[in-house]
C-alpha cells in the first residue's frame, strides 16, 4: 500500500508542485491549505507523515506542530519553510526534520524517504 502523506501549505502553487512531484515518487499525497484544514483531515484519516509549512495565515505551522505532537505523538512532521532562521526557534525542535523550501525537491524527497524507511524498521 502506498504511504499517505499530508502536505500543508497556504500557497496553491506549492501544494500542486509537491503533489505532482511526490506522487511521482509513489506516495499518496493529500493536501491541506491551512492548519485548521490539516487538523480536520488528521481527525478523519490516517497519515504516515506530514510536510508542514510554517508561515500560514490563521494557525501557523508551529501551532499545528504543537497540536499534532500532543495528539499524534508518533506521526512524523517535516517542517518546510523558505526561512532558515526558524531552525533556531524553540517550536521547531519538536519536528522530525526541517527542510528549507526550494524549487528543487531533492532534499525534501530524500528526507521523506529516510523518515518513512526508519519508521518501517
Ligand atoms: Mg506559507
Amino acid at each position: 500500500m502506498k504511504e499517505k502523506i499530508l502536505v500543508v501549505d497556504d500557497e496553491e502553487g506549492i501544494r500542486l508542485l509537491y503533489k505532482e512531484e511526490l506522487e511521482d515518487e509513489g506516495l499518496n499525497v493529500q493536501l491541506a491549505a491551512s492548519g485548521e484544514e490539516a487538523l480536520a483531515k488528521l481527525e478523519q484519516d490516517k497519515f504516515d507523515l506530514i510536510v508542514l509549512d510554517i508561515k500560514m495565515p490563521g494557525m501557523d505551522g508551529i501551532e499545528v506542530l504543537r497540536r499534532v505532537k500532543e495528539r499524534w505523538k508518533n506521526l512524523p512532521v517535516i517542517l518546510s519553510t523558505a526561512y532558515h532562521h526558524y531552525k533556531q526557534e524553540f517550536g521547531t525542535w519538536a519536528s522530525d526534520a526541517y527542510v528549507v523550501k526550494s524549487s528543487d525537491l531533492k532534499e525534501l524527497k530524500t528526507t521523506i524517504k529516510d523518515i518513512l524507511n526508519t519508521g518501517r524498521k
